[in-house]
Order: C-alpha cells, then sequence, then structure tokens
C-alpha cells in the first residue's frame, strides 16, 4: 500500500527552500508526494534580465517550480492559481485576485478547493506552515488557516464536493531551524540593528518568526538528500536560490542545521513534549476499507 503525503503551501520555492531534502527522502522511499501551490508567485521581486523568454514573472516562477518538481519528483502538483498577495500592508494584498483578498471575502471558497484537493490526493499526512505561516506572510497565514479548516472538513459525507470525503490521519506544521534565526537576531541587536525589521524591504520580524516557532515533535534524518534539496532550491533562481554564502561558520551552521527536518505535530496531538518520532508515517495505517465511493 502506497504511502502518501500532501504539501499545502503558498509560492512556487517554498518546496524546495522549505523542504527540499525532506521531500527528496520521502519520494526515494517510495511515498507519493503531492504539493498544493495556492498562489503563481507573481508578486515575487525577480530582477529584468531573470524574466528573458517568459511572457510574466508568474511563468517564470511557474517555470522554476516544473524545474524543482523534476528534481524533487513529485507525483502530481495542485496549482489553486491565486495571485501573490505580497507582504502584509502592501498595496497587492488589496488585489481581488489575490489569495489574502479571497481568504478576506471568500473563506469558504478557498477552503473548498483545499478540500477537493485533498480529496483527490487522498493524502496519508499533510503539512503546511504554522499559524505565522513561517515568517508573517499573508498568503501563508491564508492557506494554513484554509488547510487547518480543510483538514476538520474533508471527511465530513455532509460537506460535499466534486469528490469523495476522506480523512488524512496527522497534519504537521513545518517548523523553521532556530539556530541561524537566534543567531542572526544576537547580530542583529549587536550591530545595533532592529531584529523586527529586517529583511531588504525591513519587513521581515525575525523575533515574532522566532516568538511563533512550536515546539518540535519529529525529527526527520534528511542528512543524505542535502544535495537533492540544495539542487531543488537552484531551480528557484529569480528567488536567490542556488545563492551560497560566502561565510565559512554560516555554511557550517547550515550544514549543521541541514542534518533534521523538525516539524510539529498538530493531529493527532503529540502525547508528551520532547522529539516523539522519527518518521511521519509512524503509526499511519495504511490499510484503508474498499472505496468504492473513490471518485
Ligand atoms: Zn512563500
Amino acid at each position: 500500500m502506497t504511502k502518501r503525503l500532501l504539501i499545502s503551501f503558498a509560492h512556487p520555492d517554498d518546496e524546495s527552500f522549505g523542504l527540499g531534502s525532506f521531500i527528496g527522502r520521502y519520494v526515494a522511499e517510495g511515498v507519493e508526494v503531492y504539493l498544493l501551490c495556492a498562489t503563481n508567485g507573481d508578486v515575487g521581486t525577480v530582477s529584468p534580465e531573470m524574466l528573458n523568454g517568459y511572457s510574466s514573472i508568474a511563468e517564470l516562477r511557474l517555470a522554476e517550480l516544473a524545474c524543482a518538481s523534476q528534481i524533487l519528483g513529485f507525483t502530481d502538483i495542485h496549482l489553486l492559481g491565486y495571485k501573490d498577495s505580497g507582504m502584509m500592508g502592501s498595496e497587492t494584498t488589496q488585489d481581488p485576485q489575490c489569495l489574502w483578498y479571497q481568504w478576506q471575502h471568500n473563506p469558504d471558497e478557498v477552503t473548498r478547493k483545499v478540500v477537493d484537493v485533498i480529496r483527490q490526493t487522498r493524502p496519508h499526512v499533510i503539512i503546511t506552515f504554522n499559524e505565522y505561516g513561517g515568517y508573517g506572510h499573508p498568503d501563508h497565514i491564508a492557506v494554513q488557516q484554509a488547510t487547518v479548516k480543510a483538514f476538520e472538513l474533508t471527511g465530513d459525507a455532509a460537506y460535499t464536493t466534486a469528490h469523495a470525503p476522506y480523512q488524512p490521519q496527522k497534519l504537521y506544521y513545518n517548523r523553521f531551524p532556530t539556530l541561524l534565526l537566534r543567531i542572526g537576531i544576537l547580530f542583529m541587536r549587536l550591530t545595533g540593528k532592529d531584529p523586527r525589521k529586517a529583511g531588504v524591504n525591513e519587513d521581515i520580524d525575525l523575533q515574532a518568526i522566532l516568538d511563533h516557532v512550536q515546539p518540535a515533535t519529529t525529527a526527520i534524518d534528511i542528512a543524505a538528500y542535502r544535495e537533492i534539496g540544495r539542487r531543488a532550491s537552484a531551480c528557484h533562481r529569480s528567488q536567490g536560490g542556488g545563492r551560497i554564502t560566502n561565510n565559512p561558520l554560516l555554511r557550517l551552521l547550515g550544514w549543521w542545521q541541514s542534518r533534521k527536518q523538525l516539524l510539529t505535530r498538530v493531529s493527532p496531538p503529540p502525547e508528551r513534549a520532547g522529539i516523539i518520532e522519527h518518521d511521519i508515517f509512524e503509526n499511519v495505517v495504511l490499510d484503508e476499507p474498499t472505496m468504492e465511493q473513490r471518485s
């Protein structure tokens, strides 16, 4: 019986930057890994020379996703087709076609789309962002909330969509590695900068990112799959993928940090504190009842 995993993220690049090596490991083990990508990433900052040969930013970013998918080996990708909302407070969040606007005005429709992807792909396990969307991006927050809601509704026969009800067994939040984050905050403080205003546009709040990281329940060894993660990230060249820092200390820390993927299990809730499992499919029941209703 094949194990199935659905990763529910917002932008073309979230999968490679966030979970590239991790996906590489599970695909290598024969798991069917599906990606839900809610937006086309068309607000990402892209330098003009990168756009050569593409008619739009969305087209470029989806081509980068296709490149990453070749390396990672997704079984299928489900695009919800929303426009990228840009960062919180920016004008782009007011575009009626963007995910954040739709999540504010039309949440039931967004949730229904996520439910339908779950019912089509029938994953045993789902991974999405944490409640802060990792780093506060409105699209990440919207897809997280829609995925949590969809996880509650998808097994309910009274909630009808084009596909038959199906209940995944586990839900996880991806977890930001905290070591580099703590060092970054400390470094900014020491050099007189405000860690709540990080990034080129000063719109990344490092302290809030750290405050929202929940305790890890699950540690997955991904050290052997670093190269796959690196190659998948390099596909997202327009977003800085493939750039390697010259700082040897940062390289060492990054290498150390990338040996394990930590996750927070949300459902079923962990029985105790600390790391409780080393495989997301632990205790997952693969023998399903006969699924004649499978559509
Ligand atoms: Zn993103």
